[in-house]
């Protein structure tokens, strides 16, 4: 199975989550939400070898944070995967949307030098500010739009521009999160659990997705894995010059 988006190092007990998902031979991306718990997060995966840790600088935290910013440039040499960046538009984060869109911008840019990027990208009511800087940004690295909750609009320009998807049990639970599923390119989907957000069991949610996947595309749950770990090998040779 695969978790493409989830906060290992917010887990109560890291440790033991990895050992759980290193024997269920998941495959796993631990985003981080500031550059300065990159380190010790990655050091958590080192004996993990379908673990993969992002380097990121969550929107919700970058009015506190954004001077890690230097410190993430610094860092980048050490993976290829970026996230948890994004921006989120929700009133709670209305003074920093400004400082939200500089640092994204920022990241986008500094990226630019790596070609084989991989993104996994926080756009909580900013999809269309989220979708004009990745618009400005096309010609390196890979968009995965973690959780996407804009319109169906949104979702095709989305679409449209590449972007690939991450999506996870609340988007299966609700109406408008099934409808944008239906319209995904099979192709460009990943499962996720963003734990501890939405549980801590990550194995056992990742279960009930692939199961409600398979419903979604009316297949079995083996067609879902198989073209979950088709697509993840994919995801893996974009921006490769192999
Ligand atoms: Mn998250």
């Amino acid at each position: 199975m695969i978790d493409f988006h989830c906060h290992l190092d917010l887990l109560k007990d890291p440790v033991a989550a990895i050992e759980k998902l290193k024997s269920s031979r998941t495959y796993v991306l631990s985003v981080t939400t500031t550059p300065r718990a990159f380190p010790k997060t990655a050091k958590l995966a080192k004996d993990a070898d379908r673990v993969r840790t992002a380097l990121g600088l969550h929107p919700q935290l970058v009015g506190e944070r954004w001077r890690e910013l230097s410190l993430f440039e610094t860092l980048l040499p050490e993976t290829r995967y970026i996230g948890e960046i994004g921006l989120d538009g929700g009133k709670e984060f209305s003074d920093s949307f400004e400082k939200q869109k500089e640092v994204f911008q920022s990241i986008l840019q500094i990226c630019s030098r790596r070609p084989d990027v991989i993104f996994s990208i926080h756009s909580r009511y900013a999809a269309t500010s989220v979708l004009d800087h990745l618009e400005k940004n096309l010609n390196h690295g890979t968009p995965v739009l973690h959780w996407f909750t804009g319109t169906t609009k949104e979702l095709e320009r989305a679409i449209e521009l590449g972007c690939w998807f991450s999506v996870g049990e609340p988007m299966l639970q609700s109406k408008k999160g099934l409808e944008h599923i239906r319209r995904m390119p099979k192709g460009r989907i990943l499962t996720e659990t963003d734990a501890p957000f939405t549980g801590s069991e990550i194995v056992s949610s990742l279960g009930r997705t692939e199961r409600s996947l398979a419903k979604v595309w009316d297949v079995s749950q083996e067609f879902v894995s198989e073209q979950l770990r088709k697509n993840l090998a994919d995801l893996a040779k974009t921006g490769t010059s192999v």
